[in-house]
């Protein structure tokens, strides 16, 4: 297991437009894993490869129906709206009301460079989004509704 150093807002690689991945490296496997990693030990549910520094159209999301590799991923329908908090590894303990499609569709390449497509609601639709706008250099702090707010956790019972 090997966490990587998570880029926080403010940094200008999270600023940057990232670029397609060509192959899987054994390289792009290793950060793949890492990023896992990294994102499990955030408690988060998506990490975007440039907030490990790596500008790389790459990303790794869980909601908790399992781990979701996202390579050179692309919003290619979307409907509905759903307007909630959401939050940023980049940027812990905050959190922000941010409007986002209900449904989303993209386009990805998994591991084996094969193309397929995943179609997404709820938290996983936002979860698509937010990790793909990392890619184009965009925060979620750029859309927000209102202003930031802290994160309360609740003791679990
Ligand atoms: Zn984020």
């Amino acid at each position: 297991m090997a966490l990587r150093n998570i880029r926080q807002l403010g940094d200008d690689i999270l600023k940057k437009k990232c670029r397609e991945v060509k192959e899987v490296t054994p390289k792009i496997k290793e950060l793949i894993e890492d990023m896992f990693d990294t994102m499990y030990d955030g408690n988060g549910v998506g990490l975007a490869a440039p907030q490990v520094g790596v500008l790389k159209r790459l990303i790794v999301i869980d909601i908790g129906d399992g781990p979701i590799v996202l390579i050179n991923p692309r919003v290619i329908e979307s409907r509905g709206e759903q307007t909630g908090d959401e939050g940023c590894l980049s940027l812990p303990g905050k959190a922000g009301v941010v409007t986002r499609p209900y449904y989303v569709k993209v386009e990805a390449w998994n591991e084996n460079m094969e193309r397929f497509e995943m179609e997404g609601e709820e938290l996983l639709a936002r979860a698509f989004c937010h990790e793909i706008d990392h890619l184009d250099g965009h925060m979620y702090v750029e859309k927000i509704e209102g202003p930031l707010h802290d994160v309360v956790y609740e003791e679990e019972e």
